[in-house]
């Protein structure tokens, strides 16, 4: 991960949420009317949750094993959410659960403030390790490889269809998205003030939908239910009702 390619990520942070705060002005401005924004808020949404565990749950904690067409759904929501290539984010997400909240955590908030974790300015820093097995799997193998060239041709895709769907679509989903997750990354790192793990509250599984359980994931990283007795995870019910080929732990 080298700064050149920090400093990529954060100029298109910049633009799509820039791009984003218009989006939703510029689209009435279009001439767009309520159905269909509440209908791409609520695909916005879907594609949030798809990535969400196509990324963590599956690729890199490897927490349970998909159906092929829960596999499709999650590639689809990976490559869709403009987030990052399936093989950086497992990368540095291995690595965040190895060295948590110490210098060689790429993003605690230990190292950096919460605006530089919102500009991707991440630690790079850090011993990184070859997901090996993308390997072997020549789906998943097509799909990192070529992750902005099939980003760029669904944006594309989206664009040519409508403009006013475009900018409700990959500008709106990715500045909501994107600060869901440094919301995440940061405050269930903070605790009364000081570094430590906590479970955010149940408000927020709203925007986050399970992984607001991040404690209860840091101490149990290999199960996909990161509830417990007292609370509900969203992502796992969708994963056993949806995604995967038998019931998860
Ligand atoms: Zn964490
Ligand atoms: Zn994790």
């Amino acid at each position: 991960m080298s700064s050149k390619y920090t400093q990529l990520v954060t100029i298109k942070i910049l633009l799509l949420t820039s791009a984003g705060i218009m989006s939703i002005p510029l689209y009435f401005y279009l001439g767009g009317e309520w159905p269909l924004l509440v209908a791409m808020l609520i695909l916005n949404r879907s594609i949030g949750l798809l990535s969400s565990i196509g990324y963590h749950r599956w690729l890199t904690h490897k927490s349970f094993e998909p159906h092929f067409v829960g596999k499709i759904l999650m590639l689809f929501g990976i490559v869709a959410s403009s987030i990052v290539s399936p093989c950086r984010y497992v990368m540095s997400h291995r690595a965040h659960h190895k060295y948590t909240d110490t210098e060689q955590d790429p993003h605690s908030p230990r190292n950096i403030t919460f605006f530089q974790m919102w500009l991707g300015q991440f630690n790079s820093n850090i011993p990184v390790v070859f997901p090996k097995e993308f390997l072997k799997d020549p789906l998943l193998s097509f799909v990192d490889k070529n992750y902005w060239r099939l980003n760029l041709l669904l944006q594309l895709t989206v664009l040519s269809i409508s403009v006013k769907m475009y900018v409700i679509f990959t500008p709106l989903m990715f500045s909501m998205n994107w600060f869901a997750v440094v919301w995440l990354n940061y405050f269930a790192h903070v605790s009364n003030g000081k570094v430590g793990l906590r479970n955010l509250s149940s408000f927020s599984a709203l925007f986050l939908m399970g992984e607001e359980l991040h404690k209860n994931h840091h101490d149990y990283p290999a199960r996909c239910n990161f509830g417990d007795s007292t609370r509900f995870d969203f992502g796992n019910w969708f994963v056993t009702h949806f995604l995967a080929i038998s019931p998860t732990k």
